[in-house]
């Protein structure tokens, strides 16, 4: 699907792996030209070659950096700013969640989560924001279902979502009309991270779609299956595009139904 971002310029943190490399190749597939980070140079070099590749080094900018380091996210924002000129889009989407209960959670693990969970919301926000506003552009926040639907066993992570969730609100007041904030919320998508916890499954003689097709059947979700990246890059490009110009502070479930709460 083309979601119209010809001329425009889009920023993906997160963007080697998963839901973030499916938004770069969704966005680039649009006409979007596209400046992508993650922390493994190794994994960023070879996806950048691929995408390279496939939509021409004119479109695609990648830099190795953590987006909890502030210098180099500013440095990554004026270098967008020299090579493309501009930013329409921001897509917060670096991260991982923490699967711990509250018994197992210790004081540096919460501040650990704390930081990961609303600096990879904050540093690239705050950086990308002059051009943000010059461009009329948006900001779209990766975040989970687990904001307004806790699970014990991922206490930290859940809480913090929910935290990202108030800021993405406040932000889409303050950022009016300049910029338009809004976030997805997600269930289960298998991407890297499932794809790691199903490499170290017990039992090791379960295929892939049977792992998922169980893990699906345990969560009670409504579809069935796991989500796919491209089905959630699919929602934040749509967020993203002038199609969503009148919608700000808003979420989208990409879930496959699994919340329970109206
Ligand atoms: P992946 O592990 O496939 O991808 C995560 C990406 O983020 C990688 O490119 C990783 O690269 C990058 N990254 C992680 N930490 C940092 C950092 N500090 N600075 C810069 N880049 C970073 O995960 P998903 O695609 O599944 O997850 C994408 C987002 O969606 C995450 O925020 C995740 O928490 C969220 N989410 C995912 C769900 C799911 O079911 N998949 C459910 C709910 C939320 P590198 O490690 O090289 O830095």
């Amino acid at each position: 699907m083309h979601y119209g971002y010809d001329s425009k310029v889009a920023v993906v943190t997160g963007g080697s792996s998963g839901i973030g490399l499916a938004t770069v190749e969704t966005l680039l597939g649009s006409g979007a030209r596209v400046a992508l980070c993650a922390r493994t140079e190794s994994r960023l070099n070879d996806v950048a070659a691929v995408l390279v590749r496939d939509h021409g080094e004119d479109r695609v900018m990648a830099r190795a950096l953590s987006v909890l380091d502030p210098q180099a996210v500013n440095a990554f924002a004026g270098e967008v700013e020299a090579r493309f000129g501009r930013c329409d889009l921001l897509v917060n989407n670096a991260g991982q969640g923490r699967v711990s209960t509250f018994a197992d959670t210790t004081d540096e693990d919460w501040r650990a989560e704390y930081e990961l969970k609303l600096f990879s919301q904050i540093h690239p926000t705050r950086a990308f924001l002059p051009m943000l506003r010059r461009a009329k552009g948006a900001i779209v926040a990766v975040n989970s279902l687990l904001a307004y639907q806790p699970e014990p066993h991922m206490v930290c992570t859940s809480s913090a979502r929910a935290g990202v969730q108030n800021l993405v609100k406040s932000l889409s007041v303050e950022l009016a009309p300049d910029v338009r904030v809004n976030s997805i919320l997600l269930g289960l998508v298998g991407s890297g991270q499932w794809s790691r916890r199903f490499a170290e499954r017990e039992d090791q003689s379960q295929s892939r779609a049977e792992w998922y097709g169980a893990l699906a059947a345990r969560k009670g979700i409504p579809l069935g299956r796991l989500g796919d990246p491209a089905e959630a890059a699919a929602a934040i490009a749509f967020l993203g595009s002038p199609a969503a110009s009148y919608i700000t502070g808003a979420q989208l479930e990409v879930s496959g139904g699994l919340s329970r709460y109206i």
